[in-house]
């Protein structure tokens, strides 16, 4: 099999076996072909993990924020020389076209090494004068042990974006891949070791939920960082409570876009669909709820449905594809029953609802209009390339619409009207807000979620915070007074 991997796991340095582990099969999601066969992490994988991971951290916290800086830089020229080839896998990983994964995966895992590598040097407490001579100063120091724990949609990028400032700070990491897509974050950990990490530095261990379960328990590690749904981060944010571990939770949304009348409309129909059909829906920060002023509804409509017809949908690595399929028979099915529910609920399907007939995981760019607040399609998060559009009339009534949800991941508004963009994000209960433009992710901004989705921030020097944590020394340069 041509994307085999030498071994399950990367311990220690080295591509690590243990068949005893239950199987986990990597499927292309364009044909349904078996590309690679893999083994979840028995006891014994994690075991020797978190070890390797817990007697690397100390030599990599004691060398210089430079040196460490150094070898994260390098590991992002790596990741960029071996670009395509890093692509091809991810396509067949994901199933997401090589259009968007020569751009996307290992470009964004490169950036964020590059980027953390960078400040990696500069990472430093202060000095707070206290008066009289006495002062304090402040020492940024690593947190230990990291987990990393990855969903499907972005293996290489997530790996990235939790290893980069776990490592800049001078933290260790085990970081278990999502099950569905195991194969890149083995070549990220390569990757480091090749750039001069130290073994022990970066370990990947494979594994479904339980494996997940198991790291986040674990008295040896420190922290955690999860993307994945909020189910999923409900149960290890209560785990890492447990034992008052740090977290960062990236987790689900439904998120609101709105277009007002005077929106530049190839613009808005543009971040439209970005915003719910890159890489076949299954973004996490996605406008799912497209809220379109009365005035401009069918005119979106007709030009959302012309551009939808350019969609090239096909073979992920055919380079003029600009639609794939889903991940996984499962999301497939998952994607399928809210088109039914979406059909019988009453919202009026403008484009799509059907799988298309080939091999492989493909569903239909689908769009459903007159949608309704209550509907399911319009509450529940998809992660899959479905999008609704809903009229609204106000600005004060679309405001309250936009943020009646448990969700607050992201928020996006289309006008030409500056003043009342920015009173519409200052409104908006979401972490992430974009304004006539939606989706973006670069690593120097910060990225994440309120209120069900998620805590803390990924990216920007916000990250550093999150992955290391603040010693405080009380100096007296004068005598010590006691009462007694
Ligand atoms: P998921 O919640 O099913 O799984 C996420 C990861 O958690 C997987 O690696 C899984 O094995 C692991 N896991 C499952 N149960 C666990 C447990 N009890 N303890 C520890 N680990 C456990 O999510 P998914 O289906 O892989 O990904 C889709 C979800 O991820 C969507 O909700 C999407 O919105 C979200 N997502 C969020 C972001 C973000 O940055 N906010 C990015 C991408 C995806």
């Amino acid at each position: 099999m041509k994307f085999q991997p030498r071994a399950s796991h990367f311990i220690d340095g080295e591509y690590v076996e243990d068949t005893n582990g239950a199987a986990i099969e990597v499927i292309y999601p364009a044909t349904g072909e078996v590309i690679a066969r893999l083994h979840s992490a028995t006891p014994a994988i994690v075991e020797q993990a978190l070890n390797s991971a817990k007697n690397a951290q100390a030599a990599w916290a004691a060398l210089s924020g430079t040196e460490r800086g150094r070898i994260l830089r390098r590991a992002s020229d790596i990741m960029r020389e071996r670009n395509y080839d890093l692509s091809v896998l991810e396509t067949h990983d994901t199933g997401k076209p090589i259009q968007e994964t020569t751009v996307a995966d290992a470009t964004s895992g490169a950036d964020a090494l590059e980027y953390f590598g960078g400040l990696a040097a500069s990472l430093t407490g202060e000095h707070i004068p206290l008066g009289g001579g006495d002062f304090v100063y402040t020492i940024r120091e690593a947190l230990g042990v990291c987990v990393g724990i990855g969903a499907w949609n972005y293996p290489t990028q997530i790996a990235c974006w939790k290893g980069a400032p776990a490592l800049a700070c001078g933290n260790t990491m085990v970081f278990k891949p999502s099950e569905t897509t195991p194969l890149s974050a083995l070549k990220v950990a390569e990757i480091l070791v090749e750039a001069g990490a130290p073994k022990g530095v970066y370990n990947v261990i494979q594994g479904y939920g339980d494996v997940g379960a198991s790291l986040v328990s674990d008295p040896r590690v420190a922290k955690v960082s999860l993307t994945g749904s909020v189910p999923t981060g409900r149960k290890v944010y209560a785990a890492a409570a447990d034992g008052m571990k740090h977290v960062t939770m990236e987790l689900g949304g439904k998120s609101p876009m709105i277009v007002f009348d005077d929106a530049d409309i190839e613009n808005a129909v543009s971040g439209a669909i970005l915003g719910n059909f890159y890489s076949s829906g299954q973004v996490c920060s996605n406008g799912t709820r497209v809220f379109v002023q009365k005035g401009i509804k069918e005119a979106f409509l007709k030009r959302l449905s012309e551009r939808l017809a350019h969609a090239k949908i096909g073979d992920p690595m055919d380079e003029d594809v600009s639609f794939g399929p889903m991940v996984s028979e499962n999301q497939m099915n998952i994607a399928l029953g809210y088109i039914e529910k979406g059909k019988a609920e009453g919202a009026r399907l403008v484009y799509g609802g059907e799988r298309i007939e080939r091999d492989g995981y493909f569903v239909q760019p689908t769009v459903f209009a007159d949608v309704t607040d209550n509907m399911t399609i319009a509450r529940e998060e998809i992660f899959g390339p479905v999008m609704s559009v809903l009229d609204f009339e106000t600005e004060e009534e679309v405001m309250a619409r936009a943020n009646d949800t448990e969700f607050g991941l992201a928020a996006g508004v289309f006008t030409n009207d500056l003043t009342r963009a920015h009173r519409i994000v200052a409104g908006f209960e979401a972490g992430t807000c974009y304004i006539n433009t939606y989706n973006l992710a670069p690593v120097e901004a910060p990225f994440g979620g309120s209120k069900m989705s998620g805590v803390g921030r990924e990216n920007s020097k916000l990250a550093i915070n999150h992955f290391s944590e603040m010693k405080t020394v009380y100096v007296s340069m004068n005598d010590v007074e006691a009462p007694y």
